[in-house]
């Protein structure tokens, strides 16, 4: 087999062996070795479309593998499968600062286009912990979101055209950089959220947007969740949608952060509910951000608040928000990444709380999140056991049918997930799902046996 794709990618374009052994199977599985037979690196599309037909003739698995740093190990692959990586295939073609656009290959990290657009005095709005690893392809194969979507959407929304190889090998080429193009099915959204299973993603045409004027950023104590939603629709008032990140914290997150030895805590530990929040406003905004603190404090929606006055004090609130490592450290290392409707969210966090204390003595569950996207992440304690587990699944995934909600908000399906499916589509529209996959993927070859 090494010998038909080694005609096509060149030595250079094979990994193998104990080289191919030391990568990592997933990021969830850092210290279980990639099982692919071969990883293919192609150089460019034309071999990229080589590749894929060849697995297509012969019917052999192809796993794209991007970044590394997705959750639902959507990268995991079987040892007659061939891992895919697009390492090769980086760089930014072009920016057009008047446009707000940029062509970046999909091997890119999410950090250079960053880098890329700020060299012209823009933004790329994504922002992910992992922007150092993670790729413009796996972003986009996996509708990446982050820390920015209340103000600029997930990477659908900064997608304006994008190249793909399907199944059998075709090209699929629209890199138009068009805000506007009613002429048909939108194909692009086949290869945005789904994970490999329907084509590879090579190029792609990304938003730019003119960067915040300045930071107004404030860590609120607040009487709960439903007075921190108030809060959030008032600075969205004042501000006009200007409203970039509000991210919500509960009790047993806040505390397990500010614990002894880790961040001192800036508002004291008794409160029921924490919130950041970051606003796009300029420096003589301040007096505005002042006020609508003052009012919400007024109203009772905000208890006690500290704003940051420098750059320094700015990045230590959110290093509270974003040191999500320190969960596992606390023994918190099941995750779980939801959806619920805003007016649903607080009745929801209290009652899976109390249900997965009662599964073993000394089980908790820790949420925090987006929540200004109704999106919020669990921490849960393992149970020791499968049944104690399947309890807490059960737990976080049992409700959310009937409240509308979603099992995955913004980590996707790959293999974890995709038992839990079902909770959040109905039986027909996965049975679309499956006849678009075997329209476009006939043989299944495809990243076989994610999402579906
Ligand atoms: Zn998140």
């Amino acid at each position: 087999m090494r010998e038909r794709f080694e005609a096509v990618v060149g030595p250079s374009g094979i990994v193998a062996g104990d080289e191919l052994r030391a990568r990592p199977a997933t990021w969830t599985r850092p210290k279980e070795p990639c099982a692919a037979a071969l990883l293919v690196r192609p150089k460019d599309t034309a071999e990229l479309s080589a590749v894929l037909a060849l697995c297509h003739e012969a019917g052999i698995g192809v796993v794209p593998r991007g970044g590394c740093t997705g959750l639902v190990d959507g990268i995991l692959c079987g040892p007659g499968e061939i891992a895919l990586s697009l390492e090769r295939l980086t760089g930014i073609e072009r920016v057009d600062p008047v446009a707000g656009t940029l062509v970046a290959h999909a091997g890119t990290t999410i950090a250079a286009v960053q880098e890329a657009a700020e060299a012209h005095g823009l933004i790329f709005p994504l922002d992910l912990g992992s922007r150092g690893s993670a790729t413009v392809g796996g972003a986009i194969a996996t509708n990446a979101g982050g820390l920015r979507v209340l103000r600029y959407g997930m990477m659908r929304d900064l997608v304006l055209g994008l190249e793909a190889v399907l199944a059998d090998g075709t090209v699929l080429s629209s890199l138009k950089s068009l805000v506007k193009d009613n002429t048909g099915l939108d194909l692009r959204q086949l290869f945005i959220g789904t994970e490999g299973t329907l084509g590879i993603v090579t190029r792609a045409v990304l938003r730019l947007r003119p960067g915040p004027m300045g930071h107004a950023t404030a860590m609120l104590a607040c009487p709960g969740l439903d007075a921190a939603a108030r809060v959030l629709a008032r600075a969205q008032r004042r501000f006009q949608g200007r409203v970039l990140s509000f991210e919500g914290m509960w009790p047993g997150y806040y505390a397990l952060m500010t614990a002894q030895g880790r961040f001192t805590p800036p508002l004291s530990r008794e409160h029921p509910f924490y919130a950041l929040v970051e606003i796009d406003c300029a420096g003589d905004e301040e007096p505005a951000f002042l006020s609508l603190m003052e009012e919400a404090m007024a109203e009772g929606e905000v208890l006690d608040a500290v704003i940051a006055a420098s750059e320094e004090q700015r990045r230590s609130l959110w290093r509270i928000r974003e040191s999500v490592e320190l969960l596992d450290e606390g023994g918190f290392s099941r995750g779980y990444d939801v959806s619920v409707p805003l007016p649903a969210l607080a009745a929801y966090v209290e009652s899976v709380t109390r249900q997965v204390r009662a599964i073993r003595p000394g089980m908790d569950a820790i949420a925090f999140g987006h929540v200004g996207d109704n999106n919020i992440h669990w921490a849960i304690t393992p149970a020791g056991d499968p049944v104690g587990d399947a309890a807490a699944d059960e737990a976080v995934y049992g409700p959310l049918a009937a409240l509308g909600g979603s099992v995955s908000a913004e980590h996707g399906i790959g293999i974890t997930k995709r038992k839990a499916l079902g909770l959040s589509r109905t039986a027909a529209e996965i049975a679309v799902m499956r006849a678009v996959k075997a329209t476009l993927d006939p043989r299944g070859i495809l990243n076989p046996g994610k999402v579906l």
